[in-house]
């Protein structure tokens, strides 16, 4: 409401900073809320029926307006074979995809980050799906292909480093994927870019 007042620029300047601010520490108290949450098993998945597609769509909304701002393409495909109509946690699912996607485009300085979704197995009234977020930026070195899934760990530990961040996001989404019944993994190759992939299970909607 403020910052919609008039200001001086070199007050609207400040004000913006306080707000970034403000939101990152939002980011990191929740992190860490939810972090300590699952560590103590209080976590209980939803189980509601959601439209695969269009969660998705959602979700990737504002990723995608991110990643024009840095130049970047983002696609997501889903092939017909993919149940649309799920029983999950949208929620959940939604917050590990928003952490994938949002690391791929913040560490693409060009290029294109895609979403893929597959069936990996189907039942009579489940699916396994597999997710994959392919970027072409940074990479990782393979000695910190594992350790990017523990609590606050970084491939640059460094104070300077670059990117901000907490190094609790996968750590979370680990543990998240682990209730949905699936696991997550890396292939990357330094300089040329990364796939993250995640695996969930899920109850069958109505078609
Ligand atoms: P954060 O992004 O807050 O640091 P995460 O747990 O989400 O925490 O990620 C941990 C680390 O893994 C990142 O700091 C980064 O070093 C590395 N990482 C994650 N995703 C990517 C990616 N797509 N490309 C390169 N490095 C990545």
């Amino acid at each position: 409401l403020l910052l919609d007042t008039q200001l001086s620029a070199e007050q609207s300047e400040y004000l913006t900073m306080l707000k970034n601010c403000t939101e990152a520490l939002l980011t990191l108290v929740n992190d860490i809320l939810d972090f300590s949450k699952i560590e103590a098993g209080k976590i209980n998945l939803d189980a509601i029926e959601f439209k695969l597609p269009e969660s998705l769509r959602d979700t990737l909304r504002p990723l995608s307006f991110r990643a024009s701002e840095k130049g970047l393409e983002l696609a997501r495909s889903v092939p017909p074979g993919v149940p649309e109509y799920l029983i999950g946690d949208p929620g959940r699912l939604r917050q590990i995809i928003l952490n994938v996607v949002g690391n791929a485009i913040k560490f693409t300085a060009k290029g294109k980050v895609a979403v893929q979704v597959d069936v990996d197995s189907q039942g009579e009234d489940h699916v396994l799906l597999h997710f994959a977020v392919r970027d072409t930026g940074i990479g990782i070195p393979p000695e910190k292909q594992q350790i990017i899934f523990d609590p606050f760990r970084q491939v640059d530990g460094s104070t300077t480093r670059r990117y901000g961040g907490t190094g609790l996001g996968l750590a979370i989404s680990s543990q998240l994927v682990r209730l949905m019944g699936g696991r997550i993994w890396v292939e990357s190759v330094l300089g040329q870019g990364s796939t993250f992939h995640f695996t969930a299970r899920f109850g069958l909607g109505r078609y």
